[in-house]
């Protein structure tokens, strides 16, 4: 049981991380090769509604003996023992979703005051938006040239 690890807008359950995994030898070390399955709760990005869901993970780690420590893809191999816990705690952080939606089409909080646009939708009005004058020149549309 891994305690609940948390990202910005969503959290694992405290249930139990479910998961296999094989591990094969290679030259002064194993490769971890598997799937972990864990639930997630939290909170819509739009409405900011209760949001749960389940996340599948791969899972594929390199355990050698004697690691080069500037290569951070290979994990020290101690005592000829494999610990699941970092791998598996590395895997459900970086899994949980970051900006959860309740549906896709998640109208938001006041849809009316503040309709959700997709990105196609916000660049359609911007390339059919009048171009405004800055301001600042605004003194210069009274200036009138003479032959
Ligand atoms: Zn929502």
């Amino acid at each position: 049981m891994l305690e609940p690890l948390e990202v910005i807008a969503s959290r694992s359950t405290p249930h139990p991380v479910l998961g296999s995994a094989v591990i094969e030898s290679i030259e002064r070390g194993v490769t971890v090769t598997g799937a972990i399955r864990f639930g997630w709760e939290g909170e819509c990005r739009r409405c900011l509604d209760p949001v749960a869901g389940e996340v599948e993970a791969d899972v594929f780690e390199i355990f050698q003996v004697g690691a080069p420590e500037d290569e951070d893809d290979i994990r020290e191999l101690d005592d000829d023992t494999v610990d699941f816990v970092p791998i598996v705690r590395d895997v459900v952080l970086l899994s949980l979703p970051l900006a959860p939606l309740c549906r896709s089409d998640c109208p938001g909080p006041d849809p009316d005051r503040y309709p959700a646009k997709t990105a196609e939708q916000l660049a359609e009005e911007a390339a059919n938006a009048e171009p405004t004058a800055d301001p600042r020149w605004a003194a210069l549309e009274g200036l009138t040239f003479d032959d």
